[in-house]
């Protein structure tokens, strides 16, 4: 076993506090990953203060992992020690089921993989995730980072990325299409570099101007606040797609009301309490409701190399590991620019190999 240093969430309403966790030595087929980065997803602090309910503590969270390997199994054929890699949101999956061939691990008939905090794996031990110092993961689960992105931007691109492209190439985002998104926060502005890039004309819905400037220059052709009312008549019937990433309850009907004829709203936000439609808001242009879970490991794969290609990173912050708590309350308060990303040098303590 490794000792590594992490940060840990003990009860769903004390603040997170540094500690050290227990890693598997590499087997067979595993790669020990030296983390240097890892992304706060706003799912990391839904986790950490159980706002989805049957959370259990202590749990480290952070499925947005970018680092360097520093040691492969016997078995592994994939990497080298050396190699920049990521790791999102699963470790492992039955491999075995119909999803899983098909490359849509997320989709797995056994309870949607083993995800990579917080759940238990086939060794019995609930998984730890990238607020430390290093991880062991099944080859098959380990990503290619491209060498034309820093590890920093790399990071949120591994849930962050993942969630926002999947349902922008699955609703078929491109030229000649209108895709509007909700929420200008982690996932929403790497959704408009991703749209952007695949050509789509691109519109930020953000609850105000506030972040304008920038959702213009990352890749939007139009940026709308939603706290004027205005917005929802000028904008009425005028999306073929619709991406929604925010992660409080909205009013769905009013959103619904800015898709064209057959478009389609994509809920990728995921709050706790339920959201209500009326379904008159989607038969009268024959709307679709959808929903999209972070992606597999082929579409992930295919996703990073996408972002090489056309130079897409997350903005990002990079912070200290104490300041984590400050950051949560930040990203509550929709007051990041655009993703907290932590350097894991500076999580305290020493590690023992
Ligand atoms: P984030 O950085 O906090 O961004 C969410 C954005 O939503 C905020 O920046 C804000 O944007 C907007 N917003 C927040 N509260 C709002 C409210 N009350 N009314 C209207 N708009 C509000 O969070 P994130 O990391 O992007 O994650 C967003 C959601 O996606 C979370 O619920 C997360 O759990 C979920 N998620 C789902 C998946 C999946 O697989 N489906 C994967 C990852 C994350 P503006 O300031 O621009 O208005
Ligand atoms: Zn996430
Ligand atoms: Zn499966």
């Amino acid at each position: 076993m490794l000792t590594a240093k992490a940060y840990v969430a003990t009860s769903s309403t004390e603040p997170l506090t540094p500690t050290t966790i227990e890693r598997r030595e590499a087997g067979p087929r595993d790669v020990l990953i030296d983390i240097q980065y890892c992304g706060i997803c706003h799912s990391d602090i839904h986790h950490a203060r159980d706002d989805w309910g049957g959370q259990t503590y202590p749990v480290v969270p952070g499925h947005e992992i970018a680092g360097v390997v520093a040691q492969v199994g016997s078995e592994v054929d994939k990497f080298t020690v050396g190699d920049r890699v990521g790791v999102g949101c699963l470790v492992d999956s039955c491999r075995e089921c119909a999803y899983c061939k098909a490359g849509r691990e997320q989709y797995c008939v056994q309870g949607g993989g083993t995800l990579t905090f917080g759940d238990t794996d086939k060794y019995g031990q609930v998984t730890q995730g990238g607020y430390s110092t290093h991880i062991t993961v099944d080859e098959d689960f380990v990503l290619k980072l491209p060498d034309t992105i820093d590890l920093a931007n790399a990071a949120p691109l591994l849930c962050a990325g993942i969630t926002t492209y999947s349902p922008l190439k699955r609703f078929g985002a491109g030229p000649g299409k209108k895709v509007a998104v909700i929420g200008f926060g982690g996932l929403g502005h790497v959704a408009v570099k991703f749209a952007h890039a695949l050509g789509a004309e691109v519109t930020v819905l953000s609850q105000s101007l506030g972040k304008q400037d920038d959702g213009l220059r990352l890749g939007a052709d139009q940026y709308h606040a939603t706290s004027d009312p205005q917005t929802f008549e000028k904008l009425a019937g005028t999306f073929d797609l619709v991406i929604n990433t925010v992660s409080a309850k909205l009013d769905l009907d009013a959103y619904l009301g800015l898709l064209a004829v057959d478009g389609a709203l994509v809920n990728v936000g995921a709050p706790a309490e339920p959201l209500a439609v009326n379904v008159f808001s989607l038969l009268t242009k024959g709307r679709t409701f959808a929903g999209s879970l972070i992606g597999g490991l082929p579409e992930t794969q295919e996703m990073l190399d996408f972002a090489g290609t056309h130079g897409i990173g997350a903005e990002v912050e990079i912070i200290d590991a104490g300041k984590i708590n400050e950051a949560y309350d930040r990203v509550l308060a929709s007051d990041v620019r655009y993703r907290f990303v932590i350097d894991t040098s500076t999580l305290p303590g020493t590690d023992e190999a």
